[in-house]
């Protein structure tokens, strides 16, 4: 069951649950979507009933942020823990190297989303990683598109910022078999 909080609706994951969900859908090929909805994005569909439609319909929408936890437990249906973007990855990055998944990293300024790559394949050397950085023209976008899916992801991560990456994934589904809005995290990866 979900909670609802401003109608965005999260699920109650906790932390290892999201982590074997994703693992999972990697394995069966199910093509998800997963938002970390943190407080700002949950605000953001709350002004704009597009926006909550479509994380609605996102296979795993997790509370990113003590105060959405918070929210849900206020309403009473509390969720386990909070499942921001950069704990679920490094806690998905074992299972990625171990298993060998194929991961795009799009976003963050030129250079970033690089950076981030290559240090986690040092810590998981069998990650196979792709990236591009997030300050793309919309003329280039074809052909960034085409790499993705060229590259025939098991995990996409979009690092646009929310709810731009948000609008990014919903109209582009099928590039990866997993598809992440990961906001900053590059950044932090890479730091
Ligand atoms: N970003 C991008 N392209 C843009 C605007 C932003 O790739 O046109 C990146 C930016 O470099 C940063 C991320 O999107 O890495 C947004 O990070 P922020 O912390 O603002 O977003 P949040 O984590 O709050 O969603």
């Amino acid at each position: 069951m979900r909670v609802e909080v401003l109608g965005v609706k999260i699920d109650k994951s906790s932390m290892r649950e999201s982590v074997e969900y994703i693992q999972r859908a990697i394995e069966r090929k199910e093509k998800t979507w997963v938002v970390t909805a943190n407080p700002e994005l949950i605000f953001a569909a709350g002004a704009d009933a597009r926006l909550k439609q479509l994380i609605n319909r996102a296979q795993l929408v997790t509370p990113d942020g003590i105060g959405v936890v918070w929210a849900a437990k206020r309403l009473g249906y509390p969720v386990p823990e909070r499942v921001t973007g950069i704990d679920l990855l490094e806690a998905l990055f074992p299972a990625a190297g171990e298993n060998k998944w194929r991961i795009f990293f799009l976003g963050s300024k030129p250079g970033v989303a690089d950076l981030a790559a290559k240090k986690v394949i040092e810590k998981h050397p069998g990650i196979i990683g792709e990236t591009q950085h997030g300050y793309f023209e919309p003329e280039e976008q074809a052909e960034i598109l085409e790499r993705i899916r060229k590259f025939q992801p098991d995990l996409l991560l979009v690092g646009l910022g929310a709810p731009r990456q948000e609008f990014w994934i919903a109209s582009h589904p099928d590039l990866a078999t997993v598809n992440i809005g990961v906001g900053g995290s590059f950044d932090a990866l890479a730091g």
